[in-house]
């Protein structure tokens, strides 16, 4: 349909969803505008013509019958805080507002397991199972501000994602509002069930563009016995903090956090937490690496990773006490805010094999200095999934999301093409959205590619479920 043609139809659209949908609808001038965002930067092109809000599955049901009727565009939001562009509302869309579906359908200790509405917000499932001595285990740094339906469209990982899994792992079944309104109900409530085609699987991570997730019922976990040991520890440059993770990985140890912050980053920490947040440790030059090992055997674990830690060059701290492994622990978490405190901040999200992850810094440090732009990285280095960070210094002569320069894109698009070239992925875990589509063919292979747009026909074939994202249209 032309730009033209969407323009005339708008208002019949809207009196439409307003006659079926009443009050969740809302036209809102400054909310259509809001929603053209997420939390990547992205701005869509144009304005969505409407938001519905829904709050039972029929709401949903009846925004996508009526989008197939007419041909628009939906695009299925939870939080927003996605970071690929996906949840962003274009010109005469209608943006699918899940965030009011946030009920606890049911908790099953007995089964281990929870039936959720897609809206409902990770940290909240958390709450209400810790009193089950039950927890969800994805685990995305946004995991108090993110849905769990956004969790499962984007199939987000984390920082426990080596020893706990990314949240496929946790998803044993969904029900999906299809593009014509239809349910389909995938998966099982069992432990094991192999009956037929995984759409479970499939649907995980497809970001809004097969169907609308509803409700999820999650796999839960005994909460993790024993102790927790934390270890932070400095070197003298990044390369020599990857050889200790690798070395660390090499020894059989399974730690349920590490992390590297390279120089850039940890210098950015240092100045945002001052010499009281250094946790004793010389945090103003070199590479952070922070290990942290749970269950029964944590404190063995951690003595034998220290021993790791050591041998590499680090200057580690090692504490077996809530209150310091919390001072460590803060280091890594003030990353994102130490940033944020420069200006607006783009997060890229590529992956490689852990045994290639110095060579990617090294990519990532040769990209910097041949464009002159900055690139703080952390990564979860347990799974080799590395976030290299732009920050766009604040202006406050602009108003709304922030404008991406050029030189930024372009250091970006060379990280991809340095990841792919050693073996790895673009997307560890934030999904291909719109800001990596153009890259998708490349990895893929045309085999795959093709026939992933074959299945997008089947599932979509008016092609109104989040058009643009993850394939160009
Ligand atoms: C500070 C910060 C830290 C972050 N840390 C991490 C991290 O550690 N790991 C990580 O993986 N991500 C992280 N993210 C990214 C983001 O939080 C995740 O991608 C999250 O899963 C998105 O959930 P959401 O509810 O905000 O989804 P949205 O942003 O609303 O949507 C994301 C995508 O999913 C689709 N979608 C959403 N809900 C549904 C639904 N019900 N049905 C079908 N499609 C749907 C949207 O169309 C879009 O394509 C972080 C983001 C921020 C801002």
């Amino acid at each position: 349909m032309t730009a033209e043609a969407r323009e005339t139809l708008a208002p019949t659209v809207t009196a439409r969803l307003q006659a079926e949908l009443g009050p969740a609808v809302s036209t809102d001038e400054a909310e259509r505008s809001a929603s053209r965002t997420d939390r990547s930067g992205w701005v869509a092109e144009g304005v969505p013509l409407a938001i519905v809000h829904a709050t039972t599955v029929a709401d949903v049901q009846a925004t996508l019958r009526i989008a197939t009727e007419f041909g628009v565009p939906v695009v299925p939001r939870g939080a927003g805080t996605g970071l690929a562009g996906g949840a962003t509302g274009g010109e005469g869309s209608i943006v699918l507002n899940l965030a009011g579906m946030n009920r606890i359908l049911e908790i099953r200790p007995e089964d281990e397991l929870a039936v959720v509405e897609a809206g409902v917000i990770n940290q909240d499932l958390n709450d209400a199972l810790a009193g089950h001595g039950l927890w969800f285990a994805p685990d995305p740094a946004s995991k108090a501000i993110s849905s769990v339906g956004g969790n499962i469209a984007t199939n987000a990982g984390g920082l426990l994602c080596a020893k706990y899994g990314v949240t496929r792992e946790a998803v044993l079944g969904l029900k999906v509002v299809l593009a014509d309104g239809r349910i389909l109900e995938t998966g099982r409530r069992t432990v094991k069930g192999v009956t037929g085609y995984d759409l479970t699987a499939l649907l995980t991570g497809s970001e809004g563009t097969l169907g609308v997730i509803v409700e999820a019922t999650v796999r839960t976990r005994p909460v993790t016995a024993g102790t927790v040991a934390t270890i932070g520890a400095v070197f003298p440059d990044v390369a020599t903090a990857a050889a200790a993770s690798a070395a660390i990985t090499a020894a059989r140890i399974r730690p349920a956090v590490m992390e590297i912050l390279d120089p850039l980053a940890l210098a950015a920490i240092a100045a945002y937490l001052g010499p009281e947040g250094s946790a004793g440790l010389p945090l103003t030059g070199g590479a952070f690496l922070l290990v942290q090992t749970d269950g029964p055997a944590a404190n063995a674990e951690a003595d034998a990773a220290l021993r790791v830690v050591e041998a590499a060059g680090g200057e580690a701290r090692l504490s077996t006490d809530t209150e310091s492994g919390d001072r460590l622990l803060a280091i890594r978490r003030a990353f994102h805010p130490a940033l944020a405190a420069r200006g607006d901040v783009l997060i890229e999200d590529v992956s490689v094999p852990r045994s290639r992850m110095a060579e990617m810094f090294d990519a990532i440090a040769g990209i910097s200095a041949r464009t002159g732009v900055p690139i703080p990285t952390v990564a979860h280095a347990g799974d080799g999934n590395l976030h290299p960070n732009f920050i766009i210094p604040a202006d406050p002569r602009r108003a709304g999301a922030p404008v991406i320069p050029d030189a930024i894109w372009s250091a970006a698009d060379d990280l991809f093409r340095a990841a792919l070239a050693l073996g790895g992925t673009l997307t560890g875990e934030h999904g291909v959205g719109v800001l990596k589509r153009r890259w998708l063919a490349e990895e893929l292979g045309e085999t795959s590619y093709t026939l992933q747009r074959q299945l997008k026909a089947v599932f979509d074939p008016g092609n109104i479920l989040n058009p643009g994202v993850m394939f160009i249209s």
